[in-house]
């Protein structure tokens, strides 16, 4: 045998071993969250999503995205706004002027560049429901693996059209679940806003856990006052989804991120900083 060959070959397993343990010192679980601009609007009457209150009156939102770091690959929450919508001058303008006109100063895939990840590099996502504002860019990562809860993904669309592309890789869940296996990111079924609405709890190293709302609630009055937005699907099962996040930010001492909530977001670190 050539002694160079047989030399490599009896140091592999141990170079093996090394890898190993290299890749063990790197704690498991989350270890950076950014957060992500995903939209920012104007809605025409803010009593939509807080019946008898504020009539009448605008409101500006905002729409996040979520680009979490696991030390098992990249994990996306929610998608916002379609990034099209950037390209547009006025913005996107709803159905309903009482709803939000939307604009998208910042594309999802240019923040993903700038941080120097490849929509390929995701490795699984997941959306907190089926409204335009959290699906707009689902498809630019055909690969990643969808965990979306089982009644939202079978809740027909418009004309009986599924909510998703077929051939989209997904995960159908029924209730709670442990996305790695570690605890550190895990989905919480919150139905009402839609019948498969679901938030997330992120478990980072040093900010401490954090739960992200979706549209479980829309701002901070609404979260305080429990209002219950009049396009939910049921006011009923929204009020136990609230009282469910209350009680685990309660257990867990977890921080409340709220989607839609502006004023919250001026507070919170953009991409390219972000939380660990
Ligand atoms: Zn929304």
């Amino acid at each position: 045998m050539n002694r160079t060959v047989g030399f490599v070959a009896a140091l592999l397993p141990a170079l093996l071993m090394a890898d190993l343990a290299c890749a063990q010192s790197g704690k498991p679980g989350v270890e950076k969250l950014y957060v992500l601009n995903c939209g920012e609007g104007v809605a025409g009457d803010i009593s939509r999503w807080s019946p008898g209150v504020n009539e009448g009156k605008s409101m500006d939102f905002v729409d996040n995205c979520y680009l979490i770091k696991h030390s098992q690959g990249w994990f996306l929450w929610d998608t916002g706004i379609p990034d099209a919508v950037a390209a547009m001058p006025n913005g996107l303008a709803p159905a309903d002027p009482k709803a939000v006109t939307w604009h998208r100063p910042k594309t999802l895939a240019a923040q993903l560049d700038q941080l120097g990840v490849k929509p390929s590099d995701i490795k699984a996502m997941a959306i907190s429901h089926t409204h335009p504002d959290h699906i707009g860019n689902v498809e630019m990562f055909p690969t990643a693996m969808l965990y979306v809860q089982k009644a939202e993904y079978e809740w027909p669309g418009a004309n009986n059209a599924p909510r998703f592309k077929p051939e989209h890789p997904v995960t159908e869940l029924e209730g709670d679940r442990d996305i790695f296996g570690d605890g550190s990111l895990t989905i919480l079924s919150t139905p009402g806003h839609t019948p498969g609405h679901q938030s997330l709890l992120v478990r980072l190293p040093h900010t401490g856990p954090v739960i992200l709302t979706g549209d479980a609630v829309h701002f901070k009055s609404n979260w305080e006052n429990r209002g219950v937005p009049v396009n939910n699907f049921s006011k009923e099962q929204t009020l136990a989804s609230m009282q469910k996040l209350s009680d685990i930010m309660t257990k867990e001492k977890a921080q409340l991120w709220i989607n839609h909530d502006k004023a919250q977001r001026d507070t919170l670190k953009m991409s390219p900083a972000f939380y660990d």
